[in-house]
Order: C-alpha cells, then sequence, then structure tokens
C-alpha cells in the first residue's frame, strides 16, 4: 500500500522527543524523509541510527534563526527539496501569579514559541514555492483557547500561534502552501516535567501519570498519547487535507467540551 507521505519531505522541531518524535515515527512510515531538528544531540544522532537514509539530524536552536535556516535547508540539501514544516518545538513553565512575571523568561518563552516558529515560515516557505506549494503545521495548544490550562506567558503565546496561523495562510495561500495549527489537550510527554526543571528521565516517567489522571475527566477517557498528535500532524501534512488552510484543529479527548462526570452516571461525581 502506498504511503500517505511517499515521496514527500518534512522538516519536524522538537523532532526527537514526545509530540515530535512520535511524527518523525509516523511520517517515516508514512513514506516520507524528514529532518528533525532539535537541541538534543544525543537522542539525535541515536534517531538517525534509527532511520538510516530517512532522517537527518539538524542541531537546531530555534531561537537562532541561522539555526533554522540550516535545518530546512538540509532538506533539500540531503532530500531535494521541502514540502512540509511541522513547528513543534517547545517548553512550558511553571505556573506563576501576574505578580512574578519574569521578563527575561517571558521574552525567551515567547523566542521559542512564537518566533521560532515565524522564523521556520520564513525559511521554508520560498524552498515550498520551488515545489509547487506545501503544508506547514504549528504546534499551538488548548491552552491558547482557554484560560487555566497553562502559565500565562505559554498560553498567550500559544494564542498568538494560532492567530499567527491564520495570517500566515492568507498571506501564503498565493503560493499554494497551507497553514494550520494543532491544540494538543494533556499529552503524555516529558515537557511538564521539564518544566518544572526535572532531569529529562525523571520527567518521562512523570508523563504517563499527567494524561492518565487526564484520562479520568476527558470524555474519551484514555490518556493522550504523542501518536494521537501525530495522526492530525499526518492528516495536515497529506494531500487529505488538500481544502484546509488557516485552520486550527483541536485534539484532546473532548476536555474542552467539558467533563464526562456531567453525563457519566455510573461513578462517583468528583464534584
Ligand atoms: P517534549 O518535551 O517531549 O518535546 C519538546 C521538544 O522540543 C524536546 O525534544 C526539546 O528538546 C525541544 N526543544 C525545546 N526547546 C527547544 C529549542 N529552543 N529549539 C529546538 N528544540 C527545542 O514535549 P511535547 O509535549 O512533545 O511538546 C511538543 C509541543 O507540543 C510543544 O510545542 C508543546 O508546547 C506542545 N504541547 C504539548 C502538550 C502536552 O500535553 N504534552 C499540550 C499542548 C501543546
Amino acid at each position: 500500500m502506498a504511503g500517505r507521505l511517499d515521496g514527500k519531505v518534512a522538516v519536524i522541531t522538537g523532532g526527537v522527543s514526545g509530540i515530535g518524535l512520535g511524527t518523525v515515527e509516523l511520517f517515516v512510515a508514512e513514506g516520507a524523509k524528514v529532518v528533525a531538528a532539535d537541541i538534543q544531540d544525543e537522542k539525535g544522532s541515536m534517531l538517525e541510527q534509527r532511520f538510516p537514509g530517512q532522517v537527518r539530524y539538524a542541531h537546531c536552536d530555534v531561537t537562532k534563526d541561522a539555526e533554522i535556516e540550516a535545518a530546512v535547508k538540509l532538506a533539500a540539501s540531503e532530500f531535494g527539496g521541502l514540502d512540509v514544516l511541522f513547528n513543534n518545538a517547545g517548553i512550558s513553565d511553571s505556573m506563576r501569579e501576574i505578580a512574578e512575571i519574569d521578563a527575561e523568561r517571558w521574552g525567551w518563552i515567547y523566542d521559542i514559541l512564537v518566533r521560532g516558529p515565524a522564523l521556520g515560515m520564513k525559511h521554508a516557505a520560498p524552498l515550498m514555492v520551488e515545489r509547487g506549494g506545501g503544508s506547514i503545521i504549528n504546534t499551538a495548544s488548548i491552552a491558547g483557547l482557554q484560560a487555566g490550562w497553562g502559565p500565562i506567558a505559554y498560553s498567550s503565546a500559544k494564542a498568538a500561534v494560532i492567530h499567527m496561523s491564520r495570517c500566515a495562510a492568507a498571506q501564503l495561500s498565493p503560493k499554494n502552501i497551507r497553514v494550520n495549527a494543532i491544540c494538543p489537550g494533556l499529552i503524555a510527554t516529558s515537557i511538564f516535567g521539564a518544566s518544572l526543571g526535572l532531569p529529562r528521565a525523571v520527567a518521562d516517567q512523570m508523563a504517563a501519570l499527567v494524561a492518565q489522571n487526564a484520562a479520568k475527566a476527558q470524555p474519551i477517557p484514555k490518556p493522550g498519547l504523542p501518536d494521537d498528535i501525530a495522526q492530525a500532524a499526518l492528516y495536515l501534512a497529506s494531500d487529505a487535507s488538500a481544502f484546509v488552510t488557516g485552520t486550527h484543529l483541536v485534539v484532546d479527548g473532548g476536555i474542552t467540551v467539558g467533563s464526562r462526570h456531567s453525563w457519566d452516571q455510573s461513578g462517583p461525581s468528583p464534584f
């Protein structure tokens, strides 16, 4: 059976962990060649060894314009062009009061979550034009839609990502480039522990716990996994979404719709 991304080349930032890693694995299984761009070099070279000839790792800090440009250009030099950019690298923050906002940290979070994807689009678009078009996917969050799911800098940055995706969709449509955002709910990745400053290995262990707890309230009572988001990225990357641009796809087990407990009479209500 033909893969849904046969012949396509993708760059995935944050590609060695969590949602990004799950998307690298799925895209490769669907026939794509992938540049995984990240700052965890050891994991990156292990990924290259796992998928020889299909995945290249680029050390790329998305706060650095030149490193994003180099990662995007690696797709062209190594695999002949660029069709898909998944701007997915991210960090979180600890919850803090407005009175505790730290100007420097705020800027750093916005640099990673908003400016990084903007620069990614800047460098990717000209290469996509050479291929006759492409698809850009930006990872936002349910925190960008509703208050209360994340720290204020993170949440407002993710809201910016959703609107930036709409603006870019309108601007890039004459070039046949589609731009969409994905809003994940609570997904089992190391981001929660990492944002608390825990070592990555401990953060990885914490991941499952967070998603299992969320599953208790979600209308769809299964823990959210990286592959749930990768499947959404696959749809937006592939020609199946040829008529879709400027949207944000919420993939959250229904948690932003409301709690399952208001309908489920079979167990005790937590409220
Ligand atoms: P993760 O920690 O597993 O992966 C994030 C990756 O981004 C890591 O590999 C990390 O090294 C990389 N990264 C961090 N800073 C970087 C930088 N400056 N340059 C390049 N790479 C950098 O976490 P994840 O949950 O897979 O996060 C992926 C995206 O999903 C993020 O944008 C995050 O905000 C978003 N998201 C996650 C959840 C969730 O519940 N896990 C929910 C909503 C949105």
